[in-house]
């Protein structure tokens, strides 16, 4: 197959607006409308092969009536010019127009199609918030985006490569009958009445039975990412011996939703049989009568007899592609309930890029409470100087991560506003206010890559050099290192397991902030960025972190109050709201909340390495 079919259309420069209309047919007419020309030549190809197809029965019986009536000996020198152009159209067109049909139909439009939405579906994904990604499971999420491009090009697919072929090969098929005698066009018409009405019953009833069977496979899939992403506690919880109920059920409805189908496949297969042989029947019967009474010629049963044996094998075909568009209409509208949602935050497109001037922080009388009447944040007002670090404490669920989560803009507020150096952050370019800051998390995640990808994430202009640099740094070289005693720098090709799982939590920690150190960005947020390492390793990083924190504005969160006892300005928060202020001196002789909270440590059970 020549290469040149495959650069025809590039699926990847052709993504604009990905497009998600109410309906999901018109979601994939629009969303394939760059590809409409290609679709055309496949359509155009399939309707040409269906003709070629039908004219060579035709010609055939037309042949055998020329055979019957001509004397041998005349054959050649009578017939030759109709032989050669047969021969020509069976030698050269036939496999032209079959190459032109196969290679735009299963090169260039079938996997080009697939990546364009596939493609645009993921870009589309990414564009939403970090929140609405926390409601979704993603793999139920990635499994999704990859279907919703397999099923709406098969919808496509089977239209022009199947539908046009058998519509065409039909119409034809008819008016070639009915030019011989309209007598013949009336068992065929009868038979497509017929056929017609088995569809109507079959097609609605089985495409039901596939949303089941598609609904149980969706089911049985979320129960097996969320047992298989929660192993720890299925382990812990469950005997190896026992099922688990929930499980074991979504099997079982997977089972009986897949015998449903295939129990109406039967159904449908021997249906289509039995219309078959009538057809066959009554065709050929009608072509022999009108023969025997003088009305046709051989060639004309002939020709009756493969039309028949050839349109009831079609009419399979068409059952097929008709089942085919009606399931993966089903497959595209269930991907695109979480892929086809319209994107929760969105830039006003006039919305300019966050103009930096020295990072200052404010909450003004924020409000955010997840759509529920308490909980969250309720007039929450802070402000940080440009520069000021800042701590974050409070019991667990006064509201820290809320206030971390609306500066990324994770969510908007239900009320009040964020500010960066004075600009509502809401109403400025998402990607310029990402790059004005960096976080790192208690429960920090890393991609399934190597190690030096993970601290070099996002920046595609640093070395290896810089990335040594940011892991000293963070006091994890070494461990790198240690990876490929033979190959010290191979350390850091080293691929982490999805999640980092193969990395202790303080291993993570560490090479997060190496991240954190190469981005460099101005506004700088821990949560608990250093709960999980110990207090020696802990110290050793401060240092670094400090000197790294010296020209940004710093948002952190720990439960450990020694980490953040030399931080500019302490905020208690309780209840969704800052109660008290000041320096860890301050805060002390005030004998309030945070002076609590530090005898507690100090004296108390909890992290008295303080
Ligand atoms: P903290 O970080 O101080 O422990 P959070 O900001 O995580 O507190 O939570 C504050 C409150 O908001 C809690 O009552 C919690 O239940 C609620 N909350 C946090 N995240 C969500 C969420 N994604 N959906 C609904 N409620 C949430």
């Amino acid at each position: 197959m020549p290469k040149i079919l495959s650069g025809l259309f590039d699926p990847f420069a052709r993504v604009h607006a990905f497009k998600t209309p109410a309906s999901t047919l018109s979601f994939v007419l629009s969303n394939m409308r760059s590809m409409r020309w290609i679709i055309a030549v496949c359509a155009i190809s399939s309707i040409c092969s269906a003709l070629i197809e039908v004219w060579l029965i035709y010609y055939a019986g037309w042949l055998i009536d020329q055979l019957v009536f001509t004397p041998k000996d005349q054959v050649w020198t009578t017939l030759w010019d109709e032989l050669l152009l047969a021969a020509l159209a069976l030698l050269v067109l036939r496999p032209a127009v079959a190459y032109v049909n196969e290679a735009f139909n299963d090169v260039v439009f079938r996997p080009s199609a697939v990546s364009l939405i596939r493609w645009s579906a993921h870009k589309h994904v990414l564009k939403n918030s970090v929140g609405w990604f926390r409601d979704e499971q993603s793999g139920q999420l990635a499994s999704r985006v990859r279907e919703v491009g397999v099923s709406a090009t098969s919808v496509i697919y089977a239209v022009v490569h199947n539908l046009a072929y058998v519509l065409t090969y039909f119409a034809v098929s008819l008016w070639l009958l009915a030019d011989v005698d309209g007598r013949l066009a009336v068992p065929l018409l009868i038979w497509a009445g017929l056929y017609g009405l088995h569809m109507a019953y079959a097609v609605p009833r089985f495409r039901d039975n596939y949303a089941r069977f598609e609904n149980a496979k969706t089911n049985l899939t979320s129960t097996l990412v969320d047992t298989y992403s929660n192993i720890e506690t299925i382990k812990q919880f469950t005997d190896d011996d026992q099922d688990d109920p929930q499980t074991a059920s979504r099997f079982k409805a997977a089972l009986h939703s897949f015998e449903g189908v295939q129990r109406f496949e039967v159904y449908i297969n021997v249906g289509m049989v039995v219309l078959s042989n009538l057809l066959l029947v009554g065709l050929v019967g009608c072509a022999i009568y009108l023969w025997q009474s003088g009305d046709a010629m051989l060639g004309t049963v002939a020709a009756a007899l493969a039309l028949s044996t050839r349109l009831s094998g079609m009419a399979e075909w068409m059952l097929d592609a008709i089942t085919e568009i009606y399931g993966s209409l089903g497959a595209t509208r269930e991907a695109l309930q979480s892929v086809g949602q319209p994107v929760d935050l969105t830039d006003a497109s006039d919305a300019p890029a966050l103009k930096l001037t020295g990072a200052a922080v404010t909450f003004e009388n924020v409000t955010h409470r997840y759509g529920k009447a308490v909980g969250g944040l309720d007039g929450f007002d802070l402000a940080l100087a440009a520069g000021e670090k800042l701590a974050l404490v409070g019991p667990s669920g006064a509201g820290k991560s809320t206030v971390v989560n609306l500066l990324m803009r994770h969510f908007d507020p239900e009320g009040g506003r964020v500010l960066i150096d004075g600009q509502d952050i809401a109403t400025v370019k998402q990607a310029s206010l990402r790059q004005t800051m960096t976080s790192v998390a208690q429960d920090t995640s890393l991609l399934n890559r190597s190690i030096r990808d993970n601290i070099a994430f996002g920046r595609h202009d640093v070395n290896l050099d810089s990335v040594i640099a940011a892991a000293k740094k963070a006091r994890v070289h070494d461990f790198i290192t240690g990876l490929r005693p033979d190959d010290p720098s191979a350390g850091y090709d080293t691929v982490i397991g999805e999640r980092g799982v193969r990395l202790s939590g303080g291993q993570r920690q560490r090479l997060s902030l190496a991240r954190a150190f190469l981005r460099d960005a101005p506004i700088f947020i821990l949560d608990e960025a250093t709960s999980a390492l110990d207090s020696e390793v802990e110290a050793e990083i401060l240092d670094a972190l400090y000197a790294f924190m010296a020209d940004k504005t710093v948002i952190a969160i720990a439960h450990r109050l020694s980490t953040i006892a030399h931080m500019d300005r302490i905020a208690v928060v309780d209840q969704g709201r800052v109660v008290e202020v000041g320096t860890h001196q301050q805060l002390l002789a005030k004998r309030g909340h945070y002076a609590r909270l530090w005898d507690k440590q100090v004296n108390g059970l909890l992290g008295n390495d303080a």
